[in-house]
């Protein structure tokens, strides 16, 4: 493609000064400057649809949450060894909406990033079991910190996983049937933490993104039902990531696990939870931390400072007073219905799933076969992108169109992308 001038210009900048490992979207890529609700805007004031990033879920730069992260800079921002409201407030607020045992008598504990929330939730069940081993799905990404990126399989076969890591399937609704997945899941489960039994490591955990995401999407209910016996079974704790599949969504329920009728030993949470803030956390039953809490000590300096916590309160605020987990459901379920429409026209659409606002499509070959198209995908990302529509593309064959729009998507948001899609499976 040939790139404009100045953008060409900006890239090579970017190359020079921040190096090799980062990666861009597109291939002709974006460069922006403002964001405003479920836009965003570049330099020449072009306007695209933003219907990938669930950071910003109540909308790019929320005068709600704007308010409160200005007002607190305002007034202190500091660390957890000094007594506050805020904090308690918040995790007071959020604490009955997990469910279960952590709903009754669970804590709360702060974080910077989901990766940092996934390492600590990994120390504290290996300090609890006294085991090591772990158990994630196989194309799983759960963080970039040393520990985390040791049990992230999608960062491909040159990042090697720990040697206790064991990895299951996905739960694959389109190439098996859904009824079945969780009685699959589960016995794969059995089976690798006797693996890592044998290898002497024990199962520490079993760690999974409840809408699995890098696996492709897979949003079937009540799959994880049995794994989690299975893991109990096996004297491990069932860690959520909710990094991606919490704060409403999903739509119909506030965390993704929910949707699978589970009670986990401990959530761990970051994105969309101050809307673009860096705040992040785990929640945990106090039997699972116990033995952490009296043998270690935890301080992170910046994870639950004032401003963040100021953060993911007006965050949480607007999910709930303004109703975004039910337009979630709602918007979802109009985009899914529209793409499924498409599909009776589009031969390359294999497969329309998710639920809420996290949309998987998978492109494929030929329907029959139900062989992964990747061309067609990143063909279809890339024209979206001219038409300023943005979407992504996840799964181990990169042909699942990912469409993840902030929460506060409207009917004309929908009714662009859809037109867009359309348009670009015409052409
Ligand atoms: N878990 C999941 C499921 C994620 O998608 C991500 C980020 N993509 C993380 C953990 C890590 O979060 P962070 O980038 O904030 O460290």
């Amino acid at each position: 493609a040939h790139l404009d001038p100045a953008l060409a210009h900006a890239i090579e900048r970017r190359t020079r000064l921040l190096g090799p490992a980062y990666r861009l979207f597109y291939q002709t890529p974006v460069e922006v400057c403002r964001g405003s609700g479920t836009r965003l805007f570049d330099k020449q004031g072009g306007e695209y649809l933003d219907a990938y990033n669930n950071v910003v879920s109540v909308g790019h730069c929320n005068p709600h949450v704007i308010e409160a992260v200005h007002e607190q800079m305002s007034t202190l921002c500091t660390h957890t060894r000094y007594v506050q409201d805020g904090i308690l407030d918040y995790a007071e607020a959020m604490l009955p909406s997990f469910g279960g045992r952590i709903g009754e008598t669970g804590h709360m504990m702060f974080t910077c990033t989901g990766s940092e929330a996934n390492d600590l939730a990994l120390r504290i069940a290996k300090h609890h079991t006294g085991r090591r081993g772990i158990i994630v799905t196989e194309e799983a990404y759960h963080g970039n910190s040393e520990l985390t990126a040791g049990f992230s399989p999608s960062l491909g076969e040159r990042a090697p996983l720990g040697t206790w890591v064991r990895r299951i399937p996905a739960p694959d609704s389109y190439r098996h049937d859904p009824a079945a997945l969780g009685r699959m899941l589960a016995d794969a489960v059995t089976r690798q933490a006797y693996e890592l039994m044998r290898a002497g490591d024990g199962l520490a955990a079993f760690v999974a993104d409840s809408l699995f995401s890098s696996d492709g999407v897979y949003a079937s209910p009540e799959v994880l039902g049995p794994v989690a016996e299975a893991v109990r079974a096996a004297g491990g704790l069932f860690i959520a990531d909710e990094v991606q599949a919490g704060f409403g969504r999903s739509g119909d329920r506030f965390w993704g696990y929910q949707r699978h009728g589970i009670d986990p030993d401990i959530v761990t949470m970051g994105k969309p939870m101050g809307n673009g803030f860096p705040v992040a956390a785990i929640a945990v039953t106090p039997e699972a931390v116990a033995s952490f809490g009296s043998d270690m000590r935890y301080f992170n300096t910046f994870g639950g400072n004032g401003v963040a916590i100021a953060a993911a309160r007006a965050t949480r605020e607007v999910i709930l007073n303004d109703n975004l987990q039910a337009n979630a459901t709602r918007i979802g379920a109009l985009l899914r219905d529209g793409i499924s429409g498409l599909a009776n026209r589009f031969e390359g659409i294999g497969d329309v799933r998710g639920a809420g606002l996290y949309i998987g499509v998978e492109m494929v070959t030929e329907r029959a076969a139900r062989s992964p198209d990747a061309a067609l995908a990143a063909r279809i990302v890339n024209e979206m992108r001219e038409r300023r529509v943005l979407i992504s593309a996840t799964g181990p064959e990169a042909n699942v169109l990912k469409i993840r729009p902030p929460l506060v998507f409207s009917d004309a948001d929908a009714d662009w992308l859809l037109s867009t899609l359309e348009a670009v499976l015409a052409a």
